[in-house]
């Protein structure tokens, strides 16, 4: 079944003031079904992070429809759940509160909020630093904690923008793995944006390659190789 569905569309960015603009997607379509791991492949300004952002709903498209769960996507929502480059966690509260963020903004039982969030932690393999704050943690333990608090929501899709890229190599390689064992696990739909041909192989069920000037879906790839 379709989570995703973006027809036709198209994204050009203007300046009005320099009298210019940029064709950053020119008439793409995307289907992505439940539990698809798809990875948005493409050099440099090809327009990834524009698709993310479209359904992520901080962009909308000049023309065409993108939806998410059957409804049109018009602004950012709770089934969305958003891994960035650089975590945007909350400097000041601990681990478990970063991962609880959202729960703790509907309230309830604190008791209740810290379980659950403890059970995304364990999960990403940072128990025992529920209590650390951002500061004290590596960059890659901050990249666990961002996508702790994105699981957690359990939302529809995830939206990843390249979120191993700032990493060394191993940390790389190893949070890879580990997304790969959380996906096998627990499934749902992930849309991975990322440059790199071996993380996409490695990664996705599907990779869709995009090509620049102006912004194309190339090819749909289904991957079919046994996971490690
Ligand atoms: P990618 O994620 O593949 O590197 P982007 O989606 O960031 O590519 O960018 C696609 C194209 O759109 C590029 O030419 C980029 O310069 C342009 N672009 C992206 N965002 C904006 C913006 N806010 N204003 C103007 N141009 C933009
Ligand atoms: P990651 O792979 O999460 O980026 P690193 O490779 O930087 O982590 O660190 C390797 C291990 O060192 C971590 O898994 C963790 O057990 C430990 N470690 C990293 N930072 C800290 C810290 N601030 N306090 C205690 N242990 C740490």
């Amino acid at each position: 079944m379709a989570v995703i569905k973006i027809i036709d569309v198209s994204k050009v960015f203007s300046d009005a003031r320099r009298k210019t603009s940029t064709t950053a997607l020119a008439n793409i379509d995307l289907t992505v079904d439940r539990n698809e791991f798809l990875c948005l492949l493409g050099p440099s300004g090809c327009g990834k992070s524009t698709v993310l952002n479209m359904i992520a709903g901080f962009d909308r498209p000049t023309t065409g429809t993108v939806s998410v769960g059957g409804g049109i996507v018009t602004a950012p929502g709770s089934d969305r759940g958003m891994v960035f480059q650089q975590p945007t966690l909350m400097p000041w509260l601990p681990v478990w509160e970063n991962v609880a963020f959202y729960l703790n903004l509907r309230g309830g039982d604190s008791a209740e909020r810290r379980r659950v969030a403890q059970r995304y932690i364990d999960m990403v393999g940072l128990g025992g630093f529920e209590n650390h704050f951002p500061s004290e943690l590596s960059g890659g333990m901050n990249q666990r904690v961002g996508i702790a608090r994105a699981l957690l929501m359990n939302p529809e899709v995830i939206l990843m923008d390249e979120p191993f890229g700032a990493l060394d190599e191993q940390t790389k390689m190893d949070m890879q793995e580990e997304l790969v064992k959380i996906w096998q696990k627990n499934r749902g739909t992930i849309v991975f944006v990322t440059h790199s041909i071996d993380e996409s192989l490695m990664l996705g069920t599907h990779v869709a390659v995009m090509s620049a000037r102006p912004g194309r879906i190339r090819e749909l790839i289904e991957i079919d190789l046994p996971r490690p």
